[in-house]
């Protein structure tokens, strides 16, 4: 039986999101879906995975609600066992962010541009940067050609990291993302720190894998699920490094350090036979002490 992952989200107003959230989870229940999604009153951001025909009984039904009859969904191959369970939250963001209350994707955001657009300003070595509002750690095992990666570990982080990115302030700066969400609300933040030249890349690095497989998309999309990390086939070649040794690998793994818990890339050798991995010599350090209470 074949699998599915849909991706989507929509800023857009939910009256009374916690109703939302029951009626939604209800919905998932009945077609069987795995997954996560979180409702706000600024929207919904779902990731979800069943079979192929519950996954598109799911689309159809739920597209019947005119508030997201026009969501763009991203589907991708799934494993059957991409989510543990379903879990249906109600959050006061649906990318937590902190930014001031004026940032908002529903009233203004950065214009998109589609993959065919991004594409071709690469063909053309265009004047041109891309800025990847991901986290570091997704950044790590796949990324735009040339792209900026600001250093978050959270998309909150995004203020502290701003100063760095304005020396690119006069040149074409496009925001990218897993699926589209995160650029939403980070280039709305860079529209309101006066950056002026700012798109986002509409569907995210999802449509353009999907369009461009062996594209400007280097390596392998990080997924926050148990599948850590898909692509859509084609020749690609493998960016991602070992934290610990640098030699080639695309496998993650969690810090065993239970309060840095940092997911990380590293190879076979530096893994070894179980045990624990750090992500560095301080973390281990810092660790040893407990060693023998962690558990991986
Ligand atoms: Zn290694
Ligand atoms: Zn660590």
């Amino acid at each position: 039986m074949g699998y599915q992952v849909l991706l989507f989200y929509k800023y857009v107003t939910i009256e009374q999101p916690q109703d939302y959230v029951v009626q939604f989870r209800a919905l998932c229940e009945k077609h069987a879906l795995l997954g996560r999604a979180l409702i706000a009153e600024e929207g919904i951001n779902a990731t979800l995975e069943g079979t192929l025909e519950a996954t598109e009984a799911f689309v159809q039904e739920w597209k019947e609600d005119s508030r997201f009859s026009d969501v763009q969904i991203k589907r991708s191959p799934g494993t059957g066992a991409a989510f543990r369970k379903l879990s249906v939250k109600f959050r006061n963001e649906i990318v937590g962010t902190k930014f001031p209350q004026e940032v908002d994707p529903r009233v203004k955001t950065a214009p998109h541009i589609t993959p065919d657009e991004l594409h071709s300003l690469y063909e053309k070595k265009d004047d041109f940067v891309v800025v990847d509002m991901r986290n570091s750690y997704e950044y790590a095992s796949g990324h735009f050609a040339n792209s900026i990666d600001p250093g978050m570990n959270a998309s909150r982080e995004l203020p502290e990291k701003v100063e760095k990115l304005r020396i690119h302030k006069d040149k074409k700066i496009i925001t990218v993302c897993t699926g589209g969400i995160r650029c939403e609300k980070m280039s709305a933040y860079l529209l309101h720190e006066g950056f002026e030249n700012v798109y986002q890349l509409d569907g995210g690095m999802h449509t353009y894998m999907e369009k461009y497989p062996e594209g400007y998309f280097k390596g392998t999309l990080f997924t926050f699920d148990d599948r850590m990390t898909m692509d859509f086939g084609g020749k690609r070649e493998i960016v991602g490094k070992c934290k610990l040794c640098n030699s080639t690998t695309e496998s993650y793994q969690n810090c065993s350090n239970a309060e840095c818990n940092m997911l990380f890339l590293i190879c076979d050798d530096c893994t070894g036979d179980a045990g624990p991995v750090f992500c560095d010599e301080a973390c281990k350090a810092r660790a040893v002490h407990i060693l023998d209470r962690v558990r991986r």
